[in-house]
């Protein structure tokens, strides 16, 4: 099915922030996407951040990385999840990156002499990169999500651009706007004044909202849904209720079982032709919902009260428990507390461990000693970028005896730079943008652990950090039992570590959790789930 003219609905947020918009937009996305439609869904972030890969993850939660290298906002991962289709840098846009475009464009002497300002350049450019999307690719459905909440001073510009485009788009546009009805439970009841005045804040930027989606902890009777209506101006069939769900995965369903399509649809003159099925993701919820069995796995990393922080790593985890009938508990390891003397404790009845990606040195040697923990007594093992880079440390200290064995990323004078910066990293003085980011090649050795869970030789993998495997010791690794299972054949960087003789260690120097999704769980997140469920039993 395809429409003739793209349709955009732009989704906004109002009373606070953290309603959801990313899993609303997806979920939308979602249950158009089933009837056939081509749909993209972009983030606009009211920062001045040129993009979130500078931003502490205690900022920002994780930094999701996109095939063509884009360092965004973790919203987009939940958009691939959910889709099941590729985002790229046009997906998310920022306020720093708007700015820079028209002040490179100032100092170009494109704007001829006109003094430049928010109305209109900054708020065309802001138009601009929201239209850019359907010009590398025909979309039915473009769905805009400003970040922020309405009556922000920083979203203002957003509000304003998004206003003009609905004034120029007609009938091919419309409002979605999230907000909060609290239930006070002194008074016993929900509230929906903060909602009328978001809607308020909205209308004075001259914006009428078309559907209200409204999170709520309890469910709307028909008298609220009623009130808010007439108080906000919209049909009565367009205040969608949002109820706190225990999985985002149930959140398509929920908002289908509210009509959300169907009036999106209705407010576009377009035909609904009935309910979609969701027949995969039907499966899906229910494999997370009636798992045959339960394991535990631990997951080590530094932002451990910052679960956010490894967004991807968590979902792809519950893909790949789904997939084997299984519910995955994650018991989260602050690496900074662990020591070779507390290890065995820490670990006590885990199937596996997973070390996390991570920048700079806290919580380094915490990792190895889990590394060598495991490696000695056969756990299943997954580690993923820093997490293979601490493997590849552990094992020249302990098998290879370099007992110095570092990363010059935490020791610049180690006598074992093991993994080093490469030739072309140690010219960058930037920090933005400047890592080795997005998708790569990798060739896969026939036999290997990552060969029998990829089904292939050939992978392409998402990247983002700045260290690699130091190919000087790559001779004396090998001697020593470590198996280098994937290359990247081009600059021949190494990828992929194993030790064959182990029940399940991998190490992988990019993010396999990038990609996986609902309906393409990654193949090695499935393997290392299946390596625990064997080592439980
Ligand atoms: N800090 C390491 C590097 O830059 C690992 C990065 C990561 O885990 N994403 O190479």
């Amino acid at each position: 099915m395809s429409i003739s003219k793209t349709k955009y609905i732009f989704v906004t947020g109002g009373v606070t922030s953290s309603l959801g918009k990313g899993i609303i937009s997806a979920s939308l996305g979602k249950l158009l996407t089933e009837r056939g439609y081509s749909v993209t869904i972009q983030k606009l972030d009211p920062y001045i951040n040129i993009d979130p890969g500078t931003m502490n993850p205690y900022e920002h939660g994780e930094c999701f990385v996109t095939d063509d290298g884009a360092e965004t906002d973790l919203d987009l991962g939940h958009y691939e999840r959910f889709l099941n289709n590729r985002t790229s840098q046009a997906n998310n846009v920022t306020t720093g990156r708007i700015y820079q475009t028209v002040i490179q464009k100032e100092r170009k002497g494109d704007y001829l002499g006109k003094t430049v300002q928010i109305i209109p350049h900054i708020t065309d450019e802001i138009k601009r990169r929201i239209k850019l999307l359907s010009e590398t690719e025909k979309f039915d459905f473009i769905i805009t999500e400003i970040g922020g909440t309405v009556g922000d001073i920083e979203a203002l510009p957003y509000i304003e651009a998004v206003r003009q485009l609905k004034w120029e788009l007609e009938d091919n546009a419309l409002f979605i706007h999230l907000t909060l009805v609290p239930y006070l439970a002194a008074a016993g009841e929900l509230k929906t004044k903060p909602t009328q005045h978001s809607v308020k804040t909205l209308l004075e930027a001259g914006i009428q909202p078309d559907i209200l989606v409204c999170r709520t902890e309890k469910s709307l009777t028909n008298d609220l849904r009623r009130k808010i209506a007439q108080f906000c101006n919209v049909d009565r069939d367009a205040v969608i209720e949002s109820i706190d769900a225990n999985s985002i995965y149930e959140v398509p369903i929920l908002m289908q079982n509210e009509g959300l399509d169907k009036v999106v649809l209705k407010k576009l003159n377009l035909r609904f032709t009935g309910e979609v099925k969701l027949k995969n993701w039907r499966k899906f919820l229910h494999e997370i919902k009636n798992p045959n069995q339960e394991i535990t796995i631990g997951l080590t990393g530094k932002y451990i009260e910052l679960k956010d922080a490894y967004k991807s790593i968590t979902e792809a985890i519950i893909h790949a428990g789904s997939v084997n009938s299984c519910k995955v508990n994650v018991k989260w390891i602050d690496a900074e507390k662990i020591n070779n003397k507390n290890v065995a404790n820490n670990l006590k009845n885990l199937s596996g461990v997973i070390v996390a990606p991570g920048f700079g040195d806290r919580g380094i040697e915490g990792k190895i000693s889990t590394i060598k923990y495991i490696r000695e007594n056969e756990i299943p093992f997954f580690g993923i970028c820093l997490g293979m880079q601490s493997a590849v440390i552990e094992y020249s200290r302990n098998v290879l005896g370099l007992s110095d064995a570092n990363s010059t990323e935490m020791n610049t004078k180690t006598s074992a730079p093991v993994i080093d910066l490469i030739n072309e990293q140690k010219e960058v003085s930037e920090k933005g943008g400047t890592m080795r980011l997005g998708a790569y090649k990798c060739e896969i050795k026939d036999g290997t652990r990552s060969f029998l869970a990829y089904k292939t030789n050939i992978i392409s993998e998402r990247h983002r950090h700045r260290y690699e495997f130091n190919n000087e010791y790559r001779i004396n690794l090998e001697k020593a039992g470590l198996k280098i299972a994937g290359i990247n054949t081009k600059n021949n960087l190494v990828e992929i570590i194993e030790i064959p003789t182990h029940p399940w260690f991998v190490g992988v120097q990019f993010h396999p959790e990038y990609k996986s999704t609902v309906e393409n769980p990654h193949p090695l997140f499935c393997g290392f789930i299946q390596a625990c469920i064997s080592n439980n039993n």
